[in-house]
């Protein structure tokens, strides 16, 4: 996944929930292929599922309330794909770079790695919630 690519991207960047004037700006982000999206939800849905098929097991261990088991085991074995859907779901992965935030302005450090699109973090100095999505 390291191997991938980072490709100047053109990208929109917006306040979450809010209908003010979009930046455009180019960053670096890497592209996922269909194998490689799938690849990432396959791992994510494994590690789901094996903790908490683990943990399921556990707390009938601890606690043996039938009716806790007959709830946490089904939510366990729900989880792993879910968490793999919202996994797949993610097309893109941020490189590390610097934007403007923009509401408060001060400089901001996309973190590596974040998933897209819209790809969301918090502004470190005023607490706002920005959105990258890819411009078309
Ligand atoms: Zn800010």
């Amino acid at each position: 996944m390291n191997g991938l690519p980072v490709e100047p991207t053109s990208i929109r960047i917006g306040v979450m929930d809010s209908r003010r004037l979009e930046v455009v700006a180019t960053l670096p982000a890497r592209h996922l292929g269909v194998g490689e999206r799938l690849w990432r939800a396959f791992k994510r849905m494994a590690v789901v599922s094996f903790v908490g098929l683990l943990c399921a097991n556990m707390m009938i261990l601890v606690l043996p309330v039938p009716h806790l088991h007959l709830c946490s085991l089904p939510l366990a074995i729900i989880l792993g794909p879910l968490v793999g859907y919202l996994t797949w779901r993610d097309s893109a992965l941020m490189g590390k770079s610097e934007i403007a935030c923009p509401r408060c302005s001060e400089e901001l450090v996309v973190p590596d790695q974040l998933p897209g699109w819209p790809a969301r973090f918090n502004c470190e100095h005023c607490g706002i919630m920005v959105e990258l999505k890819l411009a078309r």
